[in-house]
């Protein structure tokens, strides 16, 4: 089954362009916000980094998320689109001084801390400013996901977070310092995970480190599990909203909060994934020695994902009706890596034709560079095409 696409207003429009589902999107809020009101402790924030257009973003704020942002940038598009700074908290490897700065003008919710010296920084800044920054540590949980490497974040080898070990002496450095208070634990073990034991295996080791702090009579104020929760690209109609009912009982039947404590998620690809579809244009059809091209007007600088993680794309000419054939679909980019599908089978398919590039909400747009000095690709929303 292919996508529902306004296939009239297309035509009129400048290929390539991402196009926006806004009612999956807002039935997409709903459901969440919907299974994460039936635990009273939770609390669900927006991962920026997946979708930042800022359109996309009022839409999000609208409907009551918090904003987990990864840079001063996101900080910063957040803010602009109204989310309350109470609701922003911070995470990142590598925190400039002026970023730092920004969360801490804004007294934003939280800064989720990667290592000592950048506790030390915050702390220092905050000073300067006579602030108190609130602190939460990310913890490596050496938890592996099973998902693809180059975005799995929660093991001991990967650059994310603090390690287990050194969990005890950061807290201690952390109360002996006088700018900042620590408020939470903080973990992020990867992303497009559908297998939920990982996170069940996530809720496991948060349990033991709990258990060790609560010797040491700490209780933190909140935990933050990060986000994660995948989507089926091969189907994206299928059950184009994720299964947060389950995502969220898997936490609340596995993870012992202790009294007072909140569970905060970030979540990103599984809130706008599935709502976005990049729209592109045949340029030419090609005939190869042994296979044929589909030459569209899109390239690996609107959509990286299967050039840089191999991702699938479910690919859809949605012009035609015509008998299936079999193409590799290519982009313009002067890069090998610029394919976005090997044999796949298309509609066949004339210069001219619309081609669809389903579940390309998350990091696709947001991840389009101008390489090869191509201009950005533009966002629209079904509301606007009506
Ligand atoms: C990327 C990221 C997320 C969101 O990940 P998704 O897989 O899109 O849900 C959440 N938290 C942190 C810290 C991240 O870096």
């Amino acid at each position: 089954m292919k996508g529902t696409f306004p296939i009239e207003r297309f035509v009129q429009l400048r290929t390539p362009f991402y196009y926006y589902d806004t009612t999956l999107l807002r039935e997409t809020l709903d459901t969440i916000n919907r299974e994460a009101s039936r635990y009273t402790n939770f609390c669900v924030h927006y991962a920026v980094k997946a979708n930042a257009n800022p359109k996309i973003l009022g839409i999000i704020r609208q409907s009551g998320l918090g904003a987990d942002c990864v840079s001063g940038g996101e900080i910063r598009a957040a803010l602009k689109a109204g989310f309350p700074a109470e609701k922003v908290v911070y995470a990142g490897v590598g925190k400039s001084d002026w970023e730092i700065e920004l969360g801490l003008e804004n007294d934003i919710f939280c800064f989720n801390v990667e290592s000592v010296p950048e506790l030390e920084v915050i702390n220092e800044l905050a000073a300067a400013r006579n602030k108190i920054a609130r602190v939460a540590f990310r913890i490596n949980p050496n938890v592996g996901a099973h998902t693809h490497a180059n975005i799995t974040t929660g093991l001991a080898e990967n650059k994310f977070g603090i390690a287990m070990e050194d969990m005890d002496r950061v807290i201690g450095m952390a109360n002996s310092l006088q700018h900042v208070k620590f408020v939470g634990l903080h973990f992020h073990i990867g992303s497009q995970i559908l297998d939920m034991s990982d996170f069940v295996a996530l809720c496991n080791r948060i349990n033991e480190l709990q258990e060790h702090l609560v010797q040491r009579h700490i209780i933190v104020e909140h935990i933050n599990v990060g986000g994660g929760l995948g989507i089926d690209y091969q189907h994206p109609n299928r059950q184009a909203i994720p299964n947060f009912a389950e995502y969220f009982a898997i936490y609340h039947k596995h993870l012992k909060l202790y009294p007072g404590q909140t569970l905060h998620f970030e979540l990103g690809r599984a809130v706008v994934g599935q709502c976005g579809s990049l729209i592109t244009r045949v340029l030419y059809v090609k005939q190869g020695a042994h296979k044929q091209f589909a030459i569209v007007d899109a390239g690996m600088t609107d959509l990286i994902r299967p050039a840089l993680y191999q991702a699938y794309h479910k690919i859809e000419n949605i012009s035609s009706e015509a008998q299936s054939e079999t193409y590799d679909v290519v982009g313009p980019i002067c890069e090998s890596s610029d394919v976005f599908g090997k044999a796949i089978d298309l509609n066949r398919c004339q210069r001219g034709d619309l081609i669809a590039m389903r579940s390309a909400g998350a990091y696709g747009e947001i991840m389009a560079s101008g390489y090869n000095c191509r201009e950005l690709p533009v966002g629209y929303l079904s509301d606007e095409l009506i």
